[in-house]
């Protein structure tokens, strides 16, 4: 059976859970084969072979660690021309775009970004699902040239454990003096939030215009149910959150499982961010509020009033 690459997303060896959603659509292609590339990999090794990677390329040389992801992509490059794999699988991130464009190039394959599923091609190959147009549209396409480069969005197929043996493999790599022209000369850990990360919550409260700049409500409710905060961009506009929690044609693109809009009237470009969200729920004042024609569960009132209580009701239910 051919390999199929996972790029494994990580912070020094704290392995994100779409690297768990890779490994389950990579399985269906192929073999599992993880590539974990920087510091910590042992840590990671159980974590890997719970969700079926039969190997683990290792690379921790400094020399590849130390720089931008230029090379990452000649790390995997050079781990496709020893494999032949039937495919390469990265996360729609901004790192794993980049480096799965830089690969294509190298690798003279085809390309395509955030898919939301991935299956075998009828006739070979890889048929890869795409939801685009702000969710309008869906997109079947298919990788006619090389090893097909594809990156996957968070959030999109369901985690499947399957044992691995993930024998780990360590990887030399020489590197191009091209790949190591940027090295990164300092690195600062953001003040953490406590709350999990926008693109990897499985659930996403967000907040927009209708919150008069008071997100107590909108934290308060998304701590009670373990979700990551976000904003439609009128709120980041005005100040009142970060352009990081922006979610948006021109922010974070999400697909949770539960996204719930507070205050927010649905405009296209944010509908772009979040419209395959699996469960919408949206709470809003106006019931003409575009946000309605997309949600699965809609809440006429005033967030102020509805977002406590929602959170009184999530408590009790905990206990
Ligand atoms: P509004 O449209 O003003 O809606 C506020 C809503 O809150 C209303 O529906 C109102 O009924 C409701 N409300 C008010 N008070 C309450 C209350 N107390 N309780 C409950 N409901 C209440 N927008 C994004 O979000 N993300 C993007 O990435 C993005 N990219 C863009 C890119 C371009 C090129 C352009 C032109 C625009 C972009 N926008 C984006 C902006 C977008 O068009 C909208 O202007 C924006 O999404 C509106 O934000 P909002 O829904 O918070 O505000």
């Amino acid at each position: 059976m051919a390999e199929v690459l996972v790029l494994v997303d990580h912070v020094d060896g704290d392995v994100r859970k779409s690297t768990a959603e890779l490994l389950t659509a990579a399985a269906r292609l192929g073999e599992p084969s993880a590539v974990f590339v920087g510091s910590g990999a042992e840590g990671a090794t159980d974590f890997l072979a719970r969700y079926g990677a039969a190997k683990v390329y290792t690379v921790a040389d400094p020399a590849v660690t130390g720089h931008l992801v230029a090379p990452v992509a000649e790390v995997l490059a050079s781990l496709v021309e020893r494999t032949s794999p039937a495919a390469v699988l990265l996360p729609s991130t901004n790192d794993g775009k980049e480096i799965a464009g830089r690969l294509a190039i190298k690798t003279s394959s085809g390309l395509i970004t955030d898919a939301v599923d991935v299956a075998p091609g009828t006739s070979g190959g890889v048929r890869t699902t795409q939801s685009v147009f702000a969710g309008s549209y869906t997109v079947v396409s298919s990788v006619t040239k090389g090893s097909p480069v594809i990156t996957l969005k968070p959030n999109s197929i369901p985690i499947e454990e399957v044992p691995g043996a993930a024998a780990v493999e360590p990887v030399q790599v020489a590197l191009s003096e091209a790949a190591t022209a940027a090295r990164i000369t300092e690195v600062a850990e953001k003040a953490a939030s406590g709350r999990p990360s926008l693109t990897e919550a499985a659930i996403v409260v967000s907040g927009g215009r209708g919150t008069g700049g008071d997100f107590g409500p909108v934290e308060t409710f998304a701590d009670s149910l373990g979700a990551a905060v976000g904003a439609s961009r009128a709120a980041v506009d005005a100040g009142w959150y970060p352009h990081s929690s922006q979610v948006g044609q021109t922010g974070v693109q999400v697909s949770p499982q539960l996204y719930i809009a507070a205050g927010i009237s649905g405009a296209i470009q944010h509908r772009a961010g979040m419209q395959t969200s699996k469960t919408i729920v949206a709470v809003n004042k106006d019931p003409e509020a575009p946000i309605f024609e997309l949600v699965d569960y809609g809440v006429v009132g005033d967030l102020f009033t509805v977002l406590p209580q929602a959170t009184e009701a999530v408590r009790a239910r905990k206990g």
